[in-house]
């Protein structure tokens, strides 16, 4: 099969190649794979960031595809058969421990050594992939199945924070970082009923991006003071901010978070990246910090497709460019650049 590989830290950071096609082990099933994302934490990846990663492997970890092959003791708890349209998630709970019982399976300790695209087993920059098949969840007929991939990381961590962030009607929400998962918290916000949603960005196309999927305000933070703007709007602060950057530093969000409010950050940062918080007013505000790891497979994604499903959010929306696998260094090279809304590469 075709796959990209990784090849090492400096550019080109992966080879497009033929490799052989794995085979489903028990458990897993063999997805053929229609479209993956082009996801930011990648280039921490490419470049070292979470530990050294061996040559040959395959990242990608936003992946839709259908149903191939099923390998021995499948339980099969969905009811899927050949062809079956689905959503391959990099979250690999074990299903069994506590976080999985009370429904944290995000934070599943079996999860965290096996993370496809991310940590030991290859991902999605391919034509197959095999996994476990906690990991497949079914996507409703009639979703675009190539647009629907960044339900499988941009959608799903945005989705999994503004819910343990309590985002609902009426919820006045700052998003700071439009970028894939930021755009996908505004877009998903707007159908939660969340009202006014502010993004912050330093881009002028991605702000572009941010009202046309549902943002009622902008702001460039290189052009307009943010706090002055989002005061204006909001004289007492926002009651949720969400970290969406790659690199979150809380201070905008200190600054303009109401009291009892929530900050919930999504941005990985770098090995070093630190916050620092003025004690007092995070006291006296009552503010809660929050971090925010993917989403819950097999509880968050279903609810995410069912919003898809029904119309009321449109994912062709916030895919910006589609690339076929060739182009994908040129892929991550223009993700550095922030040409991006969202991209994806398309493999079937
Ligand atoms: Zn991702
Ligand atoms: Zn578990």
């Amino acid at each position: 099969m075709k796959a990209a590989t990784y090849k090492g830290p400096s550019k080109p950071y992966l080879e497009v190649k033929e490799v052989p096609t794995p085979k489903p082990g028990p458990g897993e099933i063999l997805v053929r794979v229609a479209a993956t994302g082009i996801c930011h934490s990648d280039i921490h990846l490419f470049k070292g960031d979470f530990g050294p990663v061996r040559e040959g492997f395959i990242p990608g970890h936003e992946i839709s595809g259908w149903v191939e092959d099923f390998g021995p003791d499948v339980k099969n708890p969905w009811g899927l058969r050949k062809g079956d349209p689905v959503i391959v998630s990099w979250i690999v709970p074990d299903g069994i421990c506590k976080y999985c019982a009370s429904g944290k399976e995000n934070y599943c300790p079996a999860a965290a050594g096996r993370m496809p695209g991310l940590v030991g087993i290859n991902g999605g920059h391919a034509e197959y992939i095999t996994i476990p098949e906690i990991a497949v969840i079914p996507l409703e007929k009639g979703v675009d199945i190539y647009y629907a991939a960044p339900i499988a990381c941009a959608y799903g961590t945005a989705y999994h924070a503004l819910r343990e962030a309590g985002v609902g009607p009426g919820t006045s929400l700052v998003v700071i970082g439009a970028g894939g998962v930021g755009l996908s918290a505004i877009q998903l916000a707007s159908a939660m009923g969340a009202y006014p949603i502010i993004a912050v960005d330093i881009r002028d196309f991605a702000l572009e991006k941010a009202k046309e999927l549902g943002a009622t305000h902008v702001i460039n933070s290189t052009k307009e003071d943010p706090i002055s703007r989002i005061r204006d709007v909001l004289p007492d602060g926002a009651d949720v901010i969400h970290e969406a950057r790659p690199e979150p530093d809380l201070k905008l969000s200190m600054e303009v978070v109401a009291r009892a409010g929530t900050i919930v950050v999504t941005g990985l940062g770098g090995p070093k990246s630190t916050f620092t918080v003025n004690v007092l007013p995070f006291v006296i505000n009552g503010v809660r910090i929050m971090g925010s790891l993917g989403y819950r497979p097999r509880l968050d994604l279903p609810e995410i497709i069912k919003l898809v499903a029904s119309g009321k959010v449109d994912v062709r929306k916030l895919v910006s460019h589609t690339y076929v696998p060739e182009q994908i260094n040129e892929a991550y090279e223009n993700l550095e650049r922030g040409l991006h809304a969202r991209a994806i590469v398309k493999w079937g």
